[in-house]
């Protein structure tokens, strides 16, 4: 028995499912997870001494790669500073400033603690702001688990064939309307029937919760034109996609501007932090300036701001997502070629920094039903495949996968050289 299997054994007496996030465990590709004893640069170690290129990142996070040293020289310096007051702190400002400089559409931003609360805390925004019930979501875009969006959401909870989860009540799920992604036909017949009564549209810009799939060229445009035309708030949720697609995030990528975003992942340099920000009109609207509600003990916690924002410095530098998008193309590409070679029908999908492999004969995956209806079970044995050789992918096939500027020539050609291996073993 591996270290990792007697780990797993002994967490499911205690946590329920042996972990923390439901992903972790494994179930969607079968077989125990790995357990991680330390990560540096592009390369994660397990509790065997195996070494893995880790193309997840802690989900989206790990941009420069892991154990950055520039981030835990910000980090120890705070260290000693304190853990937490609960009072304001000039960092918090500093963040601030360094958020809505980068992502201009955000003219002032809050702080939370997780991808989550960044959403279910704009949503409750946007409600206020309006006055309205209803919010409009897309078939297999993950926005966390608040109640209000649990609802035919992506990812973990579609690797558990639970759409919409058991302890959501329906008075809840009601209020939330959702669309296939993509479809802007769709779009406009629902606006054209409730449109006045919904408060805002949530959308990953970038769907990367059923893996990784892009707008269609107009689509982002359309649900802005319908945003404004009802009086409806538009949120990119850009969580994943922020500092990942494009240094300003996919609304600077595709050159359409919501009125508010949701950020996390990156913005914590692997600390957990959420923000959500956008038009200083709506933004006003919360507490204590205004009715809306929301708060945070931890909030704008100085450790989380030293890692952000030493984060945030290192990838303005330039070049830095250049970088990172060359390096996916040739991944992508050599994923493709690879696939070829051995008579395996697979595509890739990317932007800037994030890609998905989708085990499929069709030339492109757009929607849900079609990400769903590639071979899960190719790509479960992929998955394990490339394992064993020493590249850990995103343990389900509705995940995006994550490149660091850490990742160079030598993690390529042994990527490549592992997908070679692995696409041979499917043949059998
Ligand atoms: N929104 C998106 C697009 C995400 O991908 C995620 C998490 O993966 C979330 C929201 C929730 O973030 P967190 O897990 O930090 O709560």
């Amino acid at each position: 028995m591996t270290r990792s299997a007697e780990l797993f054994e002994r967490a499911q007496h205690s946590i329920p499912g042996g972990v923390n996030s439901p992903v972790r465990a494994f179930k969607g590709v079968g077989g125990t997870p790995i357990f991680i004893q330390k990560a540096k640069g592009a390369y994660m170690y397990d509790e065997d001494g195996q070494r893995y290129i880790d193309y997840i990142g802690s989900w989206g996070p790990m941009i420069t790669g892991h154990a950055d040293e520039d981030i835990l020289d910000a980090v120890r310096q705070r260290l000693e500073l304190g853990l937490s007051y609960g009072a304001p702190t000039a960092l918090e400002t500093e963040m601030a400033e360094t958020l809505c400089q980068l992502v201009p559409s955000m003219q002032k931003v809050r702080m939370v603690n997780s991808g989550t609360e960044a959403t279910m805390s704009a949503i409750r925004l946007a409600r206020g702001y309006t006055g309205r019930d209803k919010i409009l979501k897309f078939e297999g875009c993950y926005h966390g688990h608040s109640d209000s969006l649990l609802v035919k959401a992506g990812s973990g909870a579609l690797t558990f064939g639970v759409p919409t989860s058991p302890g959501v009540p329906a008075d809840f799920a009601q209020h939330t309307l959702t669309l296939p992604y993509n479809d802007i036909p769709a779009l406009e017949a629902c606006f054209a029937q409730v449109g006045q009564e919904i408060a805002c549209i949530i959308v990953e810009p970038v769907a990367g919760n059923m893996n990784c799939i892009p707008p269609q060229p107009g689509y982002l445009e359309a649900l802005r034109r319908v945003c404004d035309q009802y009086g409806t708030l538009l949120i990119f949720d850009e969580v994943m996609t922020g500092f990942r697609v494009a240094l300003g995030g996919a609304q600077a990528h595709y050159q359409v501007t919501p009125d508010l975003t949701t950020l996390g992942k990156i913005v914590g340099g692997g600390l957990p932090v959420g923000a959500f920000g956008g038009r200083k009109e709506v933004m006003d609207h919360l507490s204590p300036l205004g009715p809306v509600y929301q708060a945070g003990t931890l909030s704008g916690n100085p450790l989380a701001m030293a890692a952000g924002l030493a984060l945030l410095r290192k990838i303005q530098a330039p070049g830095f997502h250049q970088q990172l998008s060359d390096y996916v193309t040739r991944l992508c590409a050599g994923l493709e070629a690879a696939a070829a070679e051995a008579g395996i029908p697979v595509i890739t999908q990317a932007v800037g920094g994030m890609f998905g492999l989708f085990f499929t004969d069709q030339p492109s995956v757009n929607n849900f039903n079609a990400a769903t209806a590639c071979d899960l079970e190719a790509f479960n044995r992929f998955f394990h495949a490339m394992l064993k050789e020493g590249v850990y992918l995103a343990p389900s096939a509705y995940e995006a996968g994550f490149v660091s500027s850490c990742h160079g020539e030598e993690e390529l050609q042994l990527t490549l050289e592992a997908a070679q291996k692995a696409f041979a073993t499917l043949k059998k």
